[in-house]
């Protein structure tokens, strides 16, 4: 492709993106009603935990379609301070509309639990993959890499901060191709936040350092990630939590011997304590980590339409194979007869 044609390319995509924007806008102000109810699914294993409840396959009785289901526990959200993250979380997720971001199909509560039901990814976490493989391939993390830029590219362009970038919240669908998850701590933002929120190997020195901090943020946890993708381990690291902020903070980490120019360059310029310098924090914006030399060979608008071949495919033998999740112990679901959190969750 000419720089011609490929300038023509990044218009395009600017207008793809506006269109986006209006459409998430739209679905952020509406207020949808509950749509479905607990009843309406059989449910079978956990494919996955947090903080503060699970995420169960379950399948929709009326389609006999597999979901992923997320169950948060609501006396567990208010003593972790949790109601506003959750609010938002499910806010967002029915605003979302993006080929590498999950959506929300349907939600409700009861006295216990609120549900927020995904479709079902089934390929795994990818940070299971990056464990067996021990790292990707530079063609493999330059692939994630940019359908991870385009996630990050249209997230802030419809004024999220997404704040959880990490190799565990992104699934692997089973075409290839991924999806960013879990929007517990993803925040409208204008201007600047100050929470602390995050994993440690992933924080931007601005969030240790109680600093305002905005978008930035999440092109530093990008710079980690394709260091980590490509490493197989991420660039700062220790056992103790405070060794890794004090070494974040320094802006100091090792390239291992196989990185070549190309990466390197880029990863300075994401891992950059100095936001006056740092990619995605500049007047372009994303544009200079689209147009760096690394992704080069990327073509922008055949990954938006997934038309790229991936060189690695998940094994998923059928839609309700949970082969590419880990085990967990499970939990019998108790429904409490009063409504203890009716006012705490009105806005869920
Ligand atoms: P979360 O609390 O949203 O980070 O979800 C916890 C874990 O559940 C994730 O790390 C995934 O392993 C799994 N999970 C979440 N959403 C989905 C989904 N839509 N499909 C399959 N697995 C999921």
């Amino acid at each position: 492709m000419d720089e011609k044609e490929r300038e023509k390319g990044f218009n395009d995509y600017q207008t793809i993106l506006d269109g986006l924007k209006v459409s998430f806008l739209e679905k952020w102000k509406s207020k949808k009603q509950e749509s479905a109810k607990l009843d309406d699914f059989d449910r079978f294993r956990t494919l996955g935990t947090g903080a503060f409840g699970r995420v169960v396959l379950v399948k929709y009785k009326p389609s006999s379609t597999y979901y992923a289901m997320k169950i948060l526990e609501k006396g567990k959200l208010v003593r972790m301070k949790q109601i506003e993250h959750t609010s938002n979380e499910k806010r967002v997720l029915q605003s979302l509309k993006f080929p590498f971001v999950v959506y929300m199909e349907f939600f409700f509560k009861d006295n216990s639990y609120v549900y927020m039901v995904l479709p079902f990814i089934n390929g795994g976490e990818m940070f299971s993959h990056l464990r067996n493989m021990g790292k990707f391939t530079e063609p493999l993390s330059r692939f994630y890499a940019a359908q991870v830029a385009l996630a990050l590219e249209y997230l802030h362009h419809c004024g999220l901060v997404y704040r959880d970038l990490k190799p565990e919240n992104i699934l692997i669908d089973k075409n290839g191709y991924l999806k960013v998850t879990d929007f517990g701590f993803c925040k409208l933002v204008d201007g600047r936040t100050w929470t602390l929120c995050g994993t440690p190997e992933y924080l931007a020195p601005e969030v240790i350092l109680s600093k305002g901090y905005g978008k930035s943020v999440d092109w530093w946890s990008f710079g980690v990630l394709i260091f980590e993708m490509n490493a197989g381990f991420p660039p700062f690291y220790a056992h103790d939590p405070m060794k890794i902020y004090e070494k974040i903070v320094a802006g100091k980490y090792k390239h291992v011997s196989h990185f070549g120019e190309d990466l390197r360059d880029i990863l300075k310029n994401l891992l950059q304590v100095d936001l006056t310098k740092r990619y995605g924090n500049l007047k372009d914006g994303p544009m200079d980590i689209k147009k760096h030399r690394w992704f080069r060979t990327t073509d922008w608008i055949l990954m938006y339409y997934q038309k790229v071949e991936p060189t690695f495919v998940p094994k998923c033998t059928g839609p309700s194979d949970t082969s590419n999740f880990d085990h967990y112990e499970e939990e019998q679901l108790t429904l409490d007869t009063i409504d203890r959190y009716a006012k705490e969750f009105i806005d869920f």
